[in-house]
């Protein structure tokens, strides 16, 4: 089965009720396929072998083959009065609610495994295994690498000059984060174990936060005389080149790489 669970599920970990839909023993015959009273009787056509032997005209002579019997399709015995309930299957289906602890740091593919609940073998068999197959859901802000959780902070120019102050909603609550002045866009600021907790032991990732200075685009012209004025009393650096580098999210993700 598939489960599907939200990334803020997964940092430290939830319990979910999972309705499960297999086959479970007959409670009227125990497993038995019989009806109550009544007990299996042998097979008449193979005597109780399970095995239908036949003689076969070969170029060496007469050979004895054997098949499984399609009377008892190779039990020995045969059900002469089925169990009402499950029509002589031993087990019937039925729904029910298991609860399961999902470990924190699971990830989309992952594969939790659940002894003895998944489906009951026919007469009275054995008990399956269930597995469960995770996956995470698409978060609108945060995302991952590994057990980091990556997001990007829009910043207003002005604040990347002066540098501010931010709280930030996280999945586990607010960070405050001290934005230094003169920041530039593609930087990666790191918050120390927000991240996920790791599936293995060994404490949180962090959350890294890519910063991305936004250039004002509507200003009136107070404040388009303002900026006039900044950019004359700045000394003077004309627009130059430099390595290409593909957009700032490809920027970004090399530094979340590589920090
Ligand atoms: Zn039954
Ligand atoms: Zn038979």
């Amino acid at each position: 089965m598939r489960v599907e669970m939200e990334l803020d599920e997964i940092i430290f970990g939830s319990t979910r009720d999972i309705e499960v839909n297999t086959a479970i023993l007959c409670e009227t015959c125990n497993g038995s396929c019989c009806a109550p009273g009544t007990s299996p009787a042998t097979c008449d056509i193979c005597r109780g072998s399970g095995q239908i032997q036949r003689a076969v005209r070969s170029l060496l002579g007469n050979v004895m083959t054997s098949s499984p019997c399609g009377t008892c399709r190779g039990y020995g015995t045969v059900i002469p009065h089925p169990c009402p309930t499950c029509q002589g299957q031993g087990r019937v289906r039925a729904a029910r609610t298991i609860s399961v602890d999902i470990p924190a740091g699971v990830d989309t593919g992952l594969r939790l495994q659940m002894p003895s609940q998944g489906e009951v073998g026919p007469a009275g068999g054995p008990q399956g295994d269930l597995y469960l197959e995770i996956k995470v859901r698409h978060h609108d802000t945060f995302s991952r690498n590994g057990d980091d959780l990556l997001a990007t902070l829009e910043i207003q120019m002005t604040d990347a000059i002066l540098g501010t102050t931010a709280t930030l909603k996280t999945l586990d609550g607010e960070v405050v984060l001290d934005i230094k002045p003169g920041i530039q866009s593609a930087e990666v600021l790191t918050v120390k174990d927000r991240g996920i907790t790791r599936l293995r032991g060994g404490g949180r990732g962090d959350l890294k936060i890519g910063v991305q200075v936004v250039t004002p685009t509507k200003l009136n012209h107070k404040e388009q005389n303002l900026i006039k004025e900044l950019a004359k009393s700045q000394r003077a650096v004309s627009p130059h080149l430099s390595h290409f580098q593909q957009g700032l999210f490809a920027k970004l993700r090399d530094r979340f790489m590589n920090v």
